[in-house]
This record gives structure tokens, sequence and C-alpha cells, in this order.
């Protein structure tokens, strides 16, 4: 097809997932290839993929040793169900997570997204206690500003207002305490904002915890909530809350699993072993939507039964396990330990962090929040006060497109601008991004105060 053709048809025919499509006709893009941590669109032009393709990818774009796995898995098959049958590289990928992620996370079930994972790790823990005779265990607690996917149940855990309040009447209810978000809080110390929030979910617990299953939260950041990274010390609390009064711990990875935040799995900063855990993102390095929800061996063993017990997890989705995701997902995982993916993530976290200095100067830049390669920069009118800007100004959104122009592209959270570049960026992509930010935000924020 004509590239003219393809941009007429991409508006006239898609409907594009998290978006206003009169935006999307105004500034309309279709990505023809990729190449390392470039995209190339229909008319040629490059873009960083600043954003890894939504927190999707690792290595770059056509990394050999992904695509060569995955043709060889198209070899033998492409895919079979998992349906009361298991596959080699389902088995093979199952065994290397639970290697991987804390130890007491002994089964893998898989699925297709994170959303998918985030269902699946919500009716495991309501029927676990079922399971157990605790019938009265059926609600869950969620942190403010918390995001788990867009499918019901997942939002019906979610709390980040602008995505989830339209749906309200469709969501079951779920208990909600503060997330220790340490940006505009009244209180100075994060210490304190900590102990405010632990205090907040000790009191939930102890009022509530006989009709609670489980805690869900995001592994140390809050991504789509605005990338808000966790006090120290506040997971390992959470934690010992859970276990404390009896309920289960859920720690949503599907975001920050693989290496994003600076270990393989942001549980590992603090030694959480949750109770359940989902992964998905960048299980296969941004290539094919495979995703997991690990538990605990108890947990299992609370479902494995005669049948006519009823106790079986009647849950399922066609494409799940695919052959080809497994295989790209094993083929990511040895590039992790060939090429010392983590001690690399580590030297290029040091360098952000020390980019972003330049940027922490500017007028309307109010906080910059990091946690290895995930990083937040949240754009205020006053830097003083924290006021934030009109929201009908869209700062977020003009800088983000304002950055395309500039070759890079990510998307917003608000006024929060997203940089979550590939772990394979070089020092001088990375460099070349962040100056291309700097130029963006001092460009759009100039333009809004004139207007
Ligand atoms: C992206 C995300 C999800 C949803 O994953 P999908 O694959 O998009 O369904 C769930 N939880 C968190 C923390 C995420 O960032």
């Amino acid at each position: 097809m004509e590239k003219d053709m393809l941009i007429q048809k991409s508006k006239d025919l898609l409907w594009l997932p998290f978006t206003q499509m009169k935006d999307y006709e105004e500034d309309p893009l279709v990505i023809e290839h990729g190449e390392g941590v470039r995209l190339y669109d229909t008319e040629g032009k490059s873009y960083y993929d600043g954003y890894s393709s939504l927190w999707l990818n690792v290595h770059g774009h056509k990394k050999k040793e992904l695509d060569d796995a995955i043709k060889e898995q198209l070899g033998k098959v492409a895919h079979t169900t998992l349906l009361g049958a298991a596959n080699r590289p389902a088995i093979e990928l199952a065994e290397r997570l639970i290697d991987l992620t804390p130890a007491p996370l002994k089964r893998v079930f898989y699925s297709d997204s994170g959303a998918e994972a985030v269902e699946i790790g919500l009716k495991i823990a309501f029927q676990y206690w079922r399971n157990k005779g605790y019938q009265d265990k059926t609600k869950f607690v969620t942190v403010t500003n918390g995001y788990h996917g867009d499918t019901v149940g997942a939002i019906s855990v979610g709390a980040v207002d602008i995505f989830h309040t339209t749906y309200k009447p469709l969501m079951f209810d779920s208990y909600k305490v503060p997330f220790p978000t340490v940006y505009r809080n009244e209180l100075p110390d994060p210490v304190d904002v900590r102990d405010q929030a632990l205090a907040e979910l000790e009191t939930m617990l102890s009022e509530k915890g006989k009709e609670i299953a489980a805690v869900i939260m995001e592994g140390m950041v809050q991504g789509a909530g605005g990338m808000h990274v966790m006090p120290n010390g506040y997971l390992k609390g959470v934690k010992n809350l859970c276990k404390k009064h009896d309920v289960l711990l859920i720690v949503d990875e599907v975001a920050t699993g693989f290496g994003r935040t600076g270990k393989m799995f942001a549980v590992e900063h603090e030694e959480v072993e949750p109770d359940i855990m989902m992964v998905a993102k960048g299980i296969t390095g941004g290539y094919l939507p495979i995703a997991a929800t690990l538990t605990t061996e108890e947990i299992y063993k609370a479902f494995y039964a005669d049948y006519a017990e009823l106790k079986t997890f009647f849950h399922g989705h066609s494409y799940t396990g695919n052959q080809l995701g497994c295989a790209a997902a094993l083929a990511n995982l040895d590039i992790f330990e060939k090429e010392n993916v983590m001690e690399d993530v580590e030297r290029k976290t040091a360098f952000v962090k020390e980019k972003l200095e330049a940027l922490k100067a500017l007028p309307h830049v109010g906080d910059i929040r990091q946690l290895g390669l995930m990083v937040g920069i949240e754009l205020v009118l006053d830097k003083e006060t924290k006021q934030p800007f009109p929201w009908v100004e869209r700062i977020g959104y003009q800088t983000t497109l304002e950055m395309r122009k500039l070759g890079m592209l990510s998307r917003p959270l608000g006024d929060t601008i997203v940089f979550m570049p590939p772990y394979a960026s070089s020092y001088e992509d990375l460099d070349a991004m962040i100056s291309i930010m700097e130029q963006a935000i001092k460009e759009t924020t100039s333009k809004v105060l004139q207007t």
C-alpha cells in the first residue's frame, strides 16, 4: 500500500488504544520498521524509542538472537493449546521464571497480557480462600493511583481517576489506602510519608482483615499512576502487615520486572516475597504477548483435589503458553546472562541520573523520579508551590509531540514525561534522548506561558 494511503487508512479504519482519535487525525504516525533503539515511520523519519514501545523493549528491535529463536521455533510449531497439554518452551520458561523470582514462587500460570495476568492473580487469590473454606475473604485492598491494566477486574483494583471513574458502575468494590507519594506530600520526610501510609494500611487490615483476600500493588514504582517511587521500607512494611493479618500480597511486576528498576524484579530492592506475582511487558524483550502469574506452592495446593470437589481453577485463554512467545522469552533471558545486562543497566542508570541533573534546573521541571531505567519528569507551572499547569493545556502531551518532531517517541502520564529507554541504548543514545527532552520541555513550557 502507498504510504499516503496507509496514513489515510490508519485514520479511517483503526481505533487506537488510549488514544483520542481526534488527536491522532491531526498528527498521525505509522511505523514501518525498527532497528536497535530506533523506529522508522512510513516517511523514513527516524525516532528514538524513548518509551521502549510502551515499556516493553529491552535489547532493541531486530535483535538477532530473538529473531533467530522465533524462527527456530517456527520450524517446529507456532502454537498448541496449554489446556490440558504442555509444551517444551512453556516448561523451560517456567523453570527459568521460578529460578529468577523470589524462592516461594513455585508455579507459573501463563496468559497473554499484563491485565490478564492480573485478572488471574485476583481470581486465584479469591478462590484460594474459598477453597480453604474462608467464604468471607472476598475483597481486595489497593493503593491510590495504582494501575493494573484495563480489563474490568484489573480496573476494579486500579485507582487512576482519569482512566477509571467512567467505568465505576461496572467495577467491583475494593478498599483503597493511600500510596506513599512523596512529591506534594504535606510531610517533608519520606520516612514519615512511609510510616503514615503503613499506619493506614494497618488500620484497614485490623478492621477488615477477615473480609480481605489480598493486598495488590505495583513493585516499587507506580508506573501509569505517574512514576512514583515507594520510599525505602514501604513494600517490606506492607509484606509484614499482610503476613500479620493473614492476607495475601500480590505484587504486579508487569512494568517493573526484567531489570527495569535496576534489579531483575523490583521486589528484590526490599527482599520481599509476594504470594502472587505478575510479569509481562519485558518478558519477551518486547517481542510477543506473553504474561505469567506466579504463585506459591501453598496456593497451588489449595486447588489440587479430586475433580468433584470443584476446586479447579476455571480460567484460560486460547493463546496461553504460546510457543513462539515462550521461545522469545527464553532467548531474552539468555541475552540477560550472556551480555551481563543487569550490570549494564546499573551503569546506565547512574549515567541517566547524572544527565537528568541538567533538567532539574529547568524552571518548569517540578520533580524527577527515577528507579533504574524508569523515569518520570513532572512539569509544573510553579516550581515553588508545585502548582500544576492547567490540565487543558496538556503540557505533557504537547511536550511529547515536540519530542517527536525532534526525533524521539514517548507518551506522557498527564504532565509527567515518561523516559523508559531500551536497556540497549548506548550512552550517546541516552545523551541524545535527554537532550531532546530538555529542548522539548523548554520549547513547550515557554509557549504555554506566552498564551
Ligand atoms: C502495563 C501494565 C499492566 C497491563 O499490562 P497489559 O499487557 O498492557 O495488559 C498491568 N500492570 C502494570 C503495572 C502495568 O504497567
